[in-house]
Formats: C-alpha cells, structure tokens, sequence
C-alpha cells in the first residue's frame, strides 16, 4: 500500500509569505502605501508572548507596517477598549490583532466586537463571522483559510467532495464548515455528542481534526485515499521527552490516508501566513485599492 502524502504547511507557508512580500512591495510602489497591522497582548502569558513575538517577526519580514502595543496583566477592559479605539482611528494601521486568551476578568467577546470589521485580520468580528456565513464578503480567520489554501492546492476543485470537521469552536471547527460549504462540499461537523464518531468520519473525503485531543483520530477512523488536515496542536510527554501532535494518529494513519498535513509543520505554520495576506486584503479593500495581480 502507498504511503500517504505530507502536505508540508511549512514550505507553502513561506511561499505565501514570500507573495505577499511581494504584494506589498507593488503596493509601495503603485499605491504610496504600506499595509500595517498591529497587535494588542495584554499580560504576560509566555504562549502569548512567543505567538506575538513570531507574528512581529513575520510582518518586519514581509515589509509591513508591524506595531506591538503591551498593556499590562492589570489592565482595565476600558483600558483595553481604549486601545482598540485608538487603533480603529489610526488611517497607518490596516488590521488590528488583539492576542488571545485576554485575562479572565476582560469581556473577550466585547473587546473582538469593538475592532472596526474592516481592520478585524483575525475575523472574529461578528459582522465578519455574519458575512461569511451568508457569502458575503468578508475577512476570514486565519487557520481555516489556511486549510483551505491547502486543500484547493492539493485537490483542486472541492465541490461535490464530503468533508467532515471535528470540532464545532467559533476560531475554527465553524468558520472550517462555512468555508468548505462555500466550495461547494457536503459538509458535516461533528463534535463531543457526535454519536459513533468513527463511523462519521469514514465518510469523509477531507477530514478535518479540530479537537485538542492528542492522536484522537485513528487510522481505522480514515477513508482510504482521504485528505486528513490535522489542526490540534498538543503537548504530550513520550519517551521521557515533551513533544507536540495533533489530534490524529499520525503513523496509523500515513497508511491509510491519501495525503495528511503534519504536526508540527503541517496548518500551524500557514496561521502566521494568513494573517500577512488577511493584512493585505484589509489594506486594499479599506483603501479602494486592487490587490497587486502577483502569482
Ligand atoms: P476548542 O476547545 O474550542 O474546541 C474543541 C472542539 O472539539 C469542541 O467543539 C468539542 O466539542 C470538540 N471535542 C472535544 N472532545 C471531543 C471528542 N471526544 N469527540 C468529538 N469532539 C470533541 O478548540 P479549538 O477549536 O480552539 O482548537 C482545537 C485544536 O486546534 C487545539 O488543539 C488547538 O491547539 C488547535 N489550534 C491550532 C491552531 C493552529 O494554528 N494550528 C489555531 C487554533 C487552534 P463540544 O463543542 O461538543 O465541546
């Protein structure tokens, strides 16, 4: 039997970043602009600080306009709404992030909603969430745009195809459903009511494992021939050493899948990438701009 194909997020990653670059170089060029995109953390949560830390590196890369702003793990809500505002009235800044998880006391969902939707890069914003649900325009969160980038970039066209997600959460499981049904697939999301769950994701086509449960997904779970994209990403200790994987058996199921996204390397790589291009494509639509026509 074939073994199945390693989708490598991380070189599709750094293509993308690598075009984007380039968009924003055309931007700089043709439109006197440079996309900018700042990011809010507040406290010191390491996680969170490693993440910004990497999406700073990134945007500098990419030749954007990247700002950090830190406010500290006391901050009010007020306080953190009033950065946010601030934000949404600087014309430099283009997408606004605010890093989560925010510290417990903090309203997250009233600090997403008060981010002008035209800079929400992270598409959390419920008038972006509303819009994609209903076809409209909208600006999409960034992991599953990033599965999708890779699922047209190995199948082709997806419509017709029966895709199943695992995992029903508003940053991925549901935007996953919205933008696979928007290529046209039969589309299922199951979750932790799911009733006999190995036998719903035999189904699929493109299996999608967005769980947080290490290796939770079996071989035996798999159609042969699916796509597999593993989002979780988790921490387990084995032979003594700490190592992350996701939520499918990998080993089983390279022998039984047609293709799979590794983990690590597989969609985390492609979330830091998305962002980049979310930035841009808020740069040019909030600016009446055509996107640069760069392959
Ligand atoms: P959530 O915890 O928000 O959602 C998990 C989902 O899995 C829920 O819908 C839950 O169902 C479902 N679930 C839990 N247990 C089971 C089970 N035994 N059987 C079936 N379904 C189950 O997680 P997220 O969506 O935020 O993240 C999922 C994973 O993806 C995590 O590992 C996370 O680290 C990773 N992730 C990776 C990213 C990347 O960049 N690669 C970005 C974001 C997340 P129910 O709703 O019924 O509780």
């Amino acid at each position: 039997m074939t073994e199945a194909a390693i989708i490598d997020g991380k070189a599709f990653a750094a293509k993308l970043r690598a075009k984007v670059g380039r968009e924003v170089e055309a931007l700089k060029s043709s439109s006197d602009f440079v996309p900018g995109l700042a990011v809010v953390l507040v406290g010191e949560d390491p996680a969170s600080q490693v993440y910004v830390r990497n999406k700073g590196r990134a945007t500098d890369e990419a030749g954007m306009n990247g700002q950090e702003f830190r406010l500290p793990d006391t901050a009010s809500q007020e306080q953190v709404l009033a950065q946010v505002a601030a934000l949404n009235a600087d014309d430099a800044i283009d997408g606004i992030l605010v890093q989560l998880p925010l510290p417990d006391r903090i309203d997250s969902g009233a600090v997403l909603d008060a981010i002008d939707p035209a800079k929400d890069v992270d598409g959390f914003h419920i008038l972006n969430v509303g819009r994609l649900s209903t076809g409209n325009e909208a600006l999409v969160p960034c992991t599953p745009l990033g599965c999708v980038m890779m699922l047209k970039d190995r199948l082709g066209d997806l419509a017709g195809l029966e895709a199943v997600i695992v995992g029903r959460s508003n940053i991925v499981g549901k935007p996953m459903a919205q933008l696979l049904l928007a290529e046209h697939c039969t589309v299922t999301i199951a979750h932790s009511r799911t009733r006999d769950l190995a036998a719903v994701c035999r189904r699929a086509d493109i299996l999608v494992a967005a769980v947080g449960r290490p290796e939770m997904v079996r071989g035996d779970w798999i159609k042969p021939g699916a796509t597999v994209i593993d989002v979780g990403i988790n921490r387990i200790e084995r032979d003594g050493k700490t190592r992350l994987v996701g939520d499918v058996a990998f080993a089983e199921a390279l022998s039984v899948a047609g293709a799979i996204t590794p983990v690590p390397g597989g969609v985390g790589p492609m979330t830091i990438a998305c962002l980049l291009h979310n930035t841009v494509t808020a740069a040019c639509r909030r600016r009446g701009v055509a996107r640069p026509n760069i392959e």
